[in-house]
């Protein structure tokens, strides 16, 4: 094909995207296919020939469009939300184009520049401590940009139990490190995201996870009491993990009181604010940062719900030495004239290579500004809100954990059987898709706004869906119907 056939091509296509984009709304959220339903409509075998674009082209919607789950539909209230937005998708395209592979300051200066600017400005956006900044005095911190907050958080481990073996040693130079690493001990509360008990399965360190309140939030008495079981038990706690925001009903666990005993304790502190790291764009989320100030690094994505789209986390440390000192390596092909001197990114992280991430996270914030931002926070936070107020306004239903942000958790009241047919019967309908939890025992249902064009009008539609269903299962069972 000439290069202008392809540009044509590429304008096709932009203005498909702008047309599917417009409408997700009216596709059905969730797929009717069963599992290998794609394998006989494909050819078993590559084809020898080259084939026009047109053809592969037409297949998007008869091939790809029928199995997908429309992530940006208004109607998505599954996991967390996964935005894009015009300015992340243009930003992305031009540096897919690019395509510069961005290891070392030398392998294509501005990728290293840029996304330092880009994590510093986010600092300041968010209220995070000076010493997370690139460009100040005082740091020996900074940023950089991963793939995922699970990547992020196995790097923090990793940092944390390289800068723990090095102290043990440095009392008793002549000891293994493999042994010293055996009497390690990470914590994280019960409510943490898998990727944890993932790091902790990487680095071969016992991970104990930790009862939280009321409020499902890990307490600094929580901690201090397994603190000292295990060091009776001839452990070396070096790792708390804790969680702003967390996966199953956005529950923040109490920085203010774990900051200053990691500190004590000499724990290396990390903060998971995976999705709640967004709406510390807005000052009145900012409650549950206090306490950050002893964070030793601090991750989040902005490709949840900042619509920067994925793949984009954000991690930050305060010592940068600590990443070095654990990723650093020294090929003779990846010296350059200013090693040393500037930043290598390549020493901050698992792979070599990495994207220029940093263009869309430039563009959605200069695009939106942090006004547009803090206006998106508060839209979903607002439309939580009104749902949360549907739910309640209907005494077959509660809710069994407090809302915070753009997650409400639901439940028929009653056995758990009633809630799990309710979300089957939802699921099968293909109108909304949701997942499940469990606190307790006690099996939920997670209703998370997810995209920036949903409305009120929205929210009501998917709460007379609900309510409807749930009439239906009560019907059946009418002895739970007369119980609540
Ligand atoms: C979503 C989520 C993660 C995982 O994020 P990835 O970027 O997919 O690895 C981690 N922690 C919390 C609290 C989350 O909600």
């Amino acid at each position: 094909m000439e290069r202008d056939e392809y540009r044509r091509c590429g304008k096709e296509l932009v203005d498909y995207i702008a047309e599917y984009l417009g409408t997700v709304r009216r596709r059905r959220v969730y797929p009717v296919v069963e599992p290998g339903y794609l394998r006989p409509l494909i050819p078993a075998s590559a084809p020898r020939d080259p084939e026009p674009w047109s053809n592969i082209f037409a297949d998007v919607e008869r091939l790809i469009m029928p199995g997908l789950v429309h992530w940006q539909s208004p109607h998505m209230h599954a996991y967390y939300p996964a935005l894009n937005s015009w300015p992340s998708l243009l930003g992305d395209m031009l540096s897919d184009a690019i395509n510069c592979i961005g290891f070392t300051w030398a392998s294509s200066p501005v990728c290293t520049e840029l996304e330092m600017c880009v994590l510093d400005w986010l600092v300041m956006m968010l209220g995070l401590p000076n010493h997370f900044l690139h460009h100040h005095p005082e740091s020996r911190g900074g940023g950089v940009l991963q793939s995922t907050v699970s990547e992020s958080t196995l790097i923090a481990m990793l940092a944390a139990r390289k800068a723990k073996i090095a102290e043990l040693q440095s009392d008793d130079p002549s000891a293994d490190e493999a042994v010293l690493a055996s009497r390690l001990v990470a914590y994280a509360s019960d409510q943490a995201h898998s990727s944890v008990q993932k790091g902790a399965l990487i680095t071969l360190v016992k991970l104990h996870l930790l009862d939280t309140d009321e409020d499902f939030s890990l307490r600094a008495k929580t901690l201090s009491q397994a603190l000292e079981a295990d060091r009776r038990r001839g452990l070396v706690p070096f790792f708390l993990c804790a969680t702003l925001g967390t996966t199953g009903v956005c529950a923040f666990d109490c920085l203010s009181e774990l900051g200053p005993l990691c500190a004590r304790e000499g724990l290396w502190l990390h903060v998971d604010a995976a999705y709640a790291g967004t709406a510390l764009v807005c000052p009145e989320f900012r409650r549950f940062l206090r306490g950050v100030e002893y964070s030793d690094s601090f991750t989040f994505n902005p490709a949840k719900w900042m619509m920067v789209h994925f793949d984009c986390a954000a991690l930050w440390v305060r010592d940068q030495w600590k990443l070095q000192q654990t990723f650093g390596v020294n090929a003779v092909y990846l010296r350059h004239a200013n090693s040393g001197a500037t930043v290598d990114f390549m020493n901050w992280q698992i792979p070599l290579s990495r994207r220029f991430r940093s263009l869309k996270l430039w563009f959605v914030i200069r695009s939106f500004g942090v006004l547009g931002l803090q206006a998106h926070v508060r839209h979903g936070t607002e439309m939580a809100k009104y749902f949360e107020s549907l739910v309640r306004s209907d005494s077959h239903f509660e809710i069994p954990a407090k809302r915070h942000l753009g997650l409400v958790t639901f439940r028929l009241k009653g056995p758990n059987s009633l809630t799990e047919e309710l979300l089957a019967e939802l699921t099968q309908s293909g109108t909304m898709y949701l997942v499940p939890a469990t606190i307790h025992q006690l099996v939920i249902i997670r209703f998370t706004i997810t995209s920036q064009q949903t409305t009120s009008a929205d929210i009501l539609r998917d709460w007379n869906i609900i309510q409807q269903s749930a009439a239906k299962i009560l019907k059946k069972s009418p002895q739970h119907h007369l119980a609540s």
